[in-house]
């Protein structure tokens, strides 16, 4: 996505050669009208899939999350990295080892909000280890739904999530694919690909 990769080109900015910094359009201040373009890419590149839910984890995913399902015209769920004393039904839960915090979480998702044959879209703002995302499939399926594709913001082309997503048969749609963030600089995998060609 065009729009996606020249923001990220000119406002991003790469920590220790491995983590992007993208806090003044999605992970602190939000850009409202990229969020809008991003959450139309996703309804339509899932337009014919018959989505009914979408979910994904708080804090960062939940506005392009927003803007899928305004598109797509279904409920968003995100789900909780905290216990708190209002999430008190019969939870889904799953833990998360968070790459950038090293740390781990239980996240829960209230069993109310993902029925037995759901027809679910996860979305995240970034893939890295594709922690985060397995995590949420996990969910989907011990609810008895079904995962009908991963959409992601800001893939890390050059750890390990894409692949193994893709491995346990998963679709993934990532609108910004970085296959490099060495020398504090970050390379698209399309540049790279039209290199190659
Ligand atoms: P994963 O679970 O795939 O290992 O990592 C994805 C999660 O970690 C995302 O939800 C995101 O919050 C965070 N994350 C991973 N890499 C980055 C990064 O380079 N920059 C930012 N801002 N967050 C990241």
């Amino acid at each position: 996505m065009k729009v996606l990769q020249e923001k990220i080109t000119k406002h991003g900015q790469v920590i220790s050669g491995r983590i992007l910094k993208v806090d003044s359009f999605l992970n602190h201040q939000i850009d409202p009208e990229l969020m809008h373009q991003i959450g139309l890419e996703f309804a339509q590149l899932f337009s014919s899939d018959e989505i009914t839910k979408i979910i994904t984890i708080e804090s960062s995913g939940i506005a392009p999350a927003v803007m899928a399902g305004l598109h797509l015209h279904v409920p968003v769920v995100f789900a909780r990295k905290r216990k708190s004393l209002t999430l008190n039904d019969d939870l889904l839960s799953s833990t998360v080892f968070s790459f950038t915090k090293n740390e781990t979480n239980e996240i829960s998702i209230s069993k109310k909000y993902i029925k037995e044959n759901d027809r679910v879209l996860i979305i995240d703002d970034f893939l890295a280890n594709g922690e985060a995302a397995s995590a949420l499939a996990e969910m989907v399926e011990k609810a008895n739904a079904k995962v009908m594709g991963i959409g992601i913001v800001i893939e890390k082309s050059f750890q390990k999530g894409a692949n193994k997503l893709k491995d346990q048969g998963y679709r993934v749609e990532s609108l910004a694919r970085i296959s490099s963030l060495a020398d504090d600089k970050v390379t698209f995998t399309s540049e790279k690909m039209e290199e190659l060609i």
